[in-house]
């Protein structure tokens, strides 16, 4: 595959692209981040089919199918409409520089006696369920796993978008929108594509846990900037940077005060590694 006019073109017969058109779009971006997400849907072309209806007011730059085919809706350098509300360290609203990738896949799955169903109310066969917890719960789940030819399409697709723009890093929707989304969920091999395509072998997380109650997270690194959220001992948070003694932190579980501070500045001191 090769991208031309910020439009995937295949070059080998196994190698299916199919060009789509939605009206679920916006204007010229550069794009910065790529975004994985998985539809929750019944089918790669029912995804396709939604995101091409004015009424779903939504899109993604590509949908890949679990045979490993790939749909582009939208051009690589224009909005595609697929992050919502959403946030990364200091940029809000991703869809603004963000190229996003739905993976076919009905999403999290309920057990109901010895049955495996969607939120749809469809079977999956249980040898394709994958119990596992996800990054932002405590308990584990059940999750429809995704196919081998599926991630290798996805995997080529996120190295040529690599060469091609300025890509800073590959994030899952439910990174930049913690509380509201799932996706694409603790099945998705996150850190292999992380490891393999941004040279991340030692980027192991750091996750501390806060020691005190009431701790204020704010807007800056040090007590002149608001606090919007305060979190209690034994929260858990991801250390991204620090200044001052304050460190900048990633909050992996929702304050008990119902903000929701996705980021922000904790007192190095409050924090203990984990
Ligand atoms: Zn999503």
């Amino acid at each position: 595959m090769k991208i031309t006019n910020n439009r995937l073109v295949s070059e080998r017969a196994s190698e299916i692209v199919i060009q789509e058109s939605t009206t679920n779009k916006g204007g010229e971006i550069t794009p910065n981040f790529i975004i994985i997400h998985f539809t929750a849907g019944r089918g790669a072309e029912s995804s396709v089919a939604w995101f091409k209806d004015p009424m779903a007011k939504a899109s993604a730059h590509l949908v890949i199918g679990r045979d490993g085919k790939i749909y582009q809706l939208v051009d690589f350098n224009l909005k595609a409409w697929h992050a919502g509300v959403s946030r990364w360290t200091d940029t809000s609203g991703l869809n603004g520089n963000s190229i996003g990738i739905e993976l076919d896949n009905p999403g999290r799955l309920t057990k109901v006696g010895d049955k495996y169903l969607s939120w749809f109310k469809k079977e999956y066969p249980k040898e394709n369920v994958i119990e596992a917890t996800h990054k932002h719960e405590k308990t584990p789940t059940y999750w429809y796993e995704y196919t081998e030819a599926q991630i290798e399409s996805c995997f080529e697709v996120c190295k040529l978008l690599l060469q091609k723009y300025n890509i800073q890093d590959i994030l899952g929707h439910d990174d930049i929108a913690p509380y509201r989304k799932n996706d694409p969920g603790p099945i998705f091999p996150m850190e292999s594509f992380r490891s393999k395509l941004l040279g991340r072998e030692d980027d192991t997380t750091d996750i501390y846990q806060v020691t005190t109650d009431n701790v204020n997270i704010r807007r800056g690194p040090n007590t002149e900037f608001d606090s919007y959220g305060q979190l209690n001992k034994g929260m858990k948070v991801e250390f991204i940077k620090s200044e001052n003694g304050w460190s900048f932190v990633y909050v992996l579980e929702q304050p008990s005060n119902g903000l929701e501070p996705t980021y922000g500045w904790v007192k190095g001191t409050l924090l203990s590694k984990i």
